[in-house]
């Protein structure tokens, strides 16, 4: 039987309104800054979507441009004006910088209670030790989209494609506080198909297109591909074989239209619950 294919545009459309209906009953709007060094054309497009999302749901946002040779010590400062703003509740630096900026430097230097990516040395932390924190917001989508489609996580045997910072660490996070049983695959895992048939619940974030066969997943699991590639023919596909998976998987989520826009609508989620703890409310 095919997969059910979860809709990640609607499940996204659904938390972007309930995200606007409590902007709109708070007596401020919410602030976000963007923040985007230099023209690459990938990030622009996913740049003016957050703006558009952004206002479209009541918040003050705005992006703030700056040239591709901008010096590092000025991003610096930039960041911390930005920090000491009252207006603003929610900081993102738009990555990948350009090469003579060092990324870390700057993560490091947004305040993490503004740090609506949850990038931050100390949001990590705090994940990882079960405190409250601001989430990176792709792995968020991702359990939305899980709870969303009725997935059974408490027991669930899940597997992690990918170690990486933004991705596949802070998922490892969420479904073990999730209850599952976590194994995360990597560049140096050995027989990584036979990994991935274990798995009730499988997350490819490898940015490899369509390395996920159908035959490596086990009849029934659910799949939600993260990854954003372009194939050689030019089509936008995933970390999995999409047309194969879905005579495997018990539920999957296409790309586009998957965990992509559920990325956006966590964000809008992590300003407001920036705003709110700014002010002392919300936990
Ligand atoms: P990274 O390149 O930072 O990490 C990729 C991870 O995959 C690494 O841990 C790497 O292993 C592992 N990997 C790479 N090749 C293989 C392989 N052949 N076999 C097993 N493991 C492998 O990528 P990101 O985590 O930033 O992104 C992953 C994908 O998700 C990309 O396609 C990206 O575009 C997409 N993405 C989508 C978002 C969205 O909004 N939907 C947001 C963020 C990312 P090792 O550590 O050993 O090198």
């Amino acid at each position: 039987m095919a997969a059910r294919v979860i809709d990640g545009k609607a499940v996204a459309g659904r938390l972007r309104g309930r995200v606007a209906a409590r902007v709109a009953a708070l007596p401020f709007r919410p602030g976000l800054r963007v923040v985007r060094v230099g023209d690459d054309p990938a990030s622009g497009v996913y740049v003016r979507n957050k703006d558009r999302a952004a206002l479209a749901a009541g918040f003050d946002s705005a992006t703030l441009r700056l040239p591709a040779d901008t010096a590092e010590a000025a991003l610096l400062d930039l960041v911390g004006e930005l920090n000491e703003d009252p207006a603003v509740d929610g900081i993102l630096v738009q990555l990948p910088l350009p090469p003579h900026i060092r990324q870390e430097a700057v993560v490091d230097a947004v305040r993490p209670d503004k740090d609506v990516d949850g990038f931050h040395p100390v949001n990590a932390g705090l994940l990882s030790t079960r405190q409250r924190s601001l989430v990176p917001c792709t792995p968020k989508g991702v359990m939305h989209l899980l709870r969303e489609a009725g997935v059974a996580l408490p027991g669930a045997r899940a597997v992690v494609l990918g170690r990486s910072q933004i991705v596949g660490r802070p998922m490892l996070q969420l479904l073990l506080d999730a209850d599952c049983t976590v194994t995360v695959a990597h560049s140096r895992t050995r027989d990584l198909r036979a990994e991935c048939r274990r798995a009730d619940v499988l997350i490819a974030a490898v940015g490899r297109p369509e390395m996920v066969r159908g035959d490596w997943i086990a009849p029934g699991a659910a799949v939600i591909d993260v990854g954003i590639n372009r194939s050689p023919d030019g089509r936008l596909v995933g970390d999995v074989a999409f047309a194969e998976a879905v005579g495997h998987a018990g539920a999957i989520t296409p790309v586009p239209g998957g965990v992509g826009p559920m990325t956006i609508a966590c964000l809008l989620e992590n300003t407001l619950i920036a705003a709110l703890r700014r002010r002392g409310e919300g936990s």
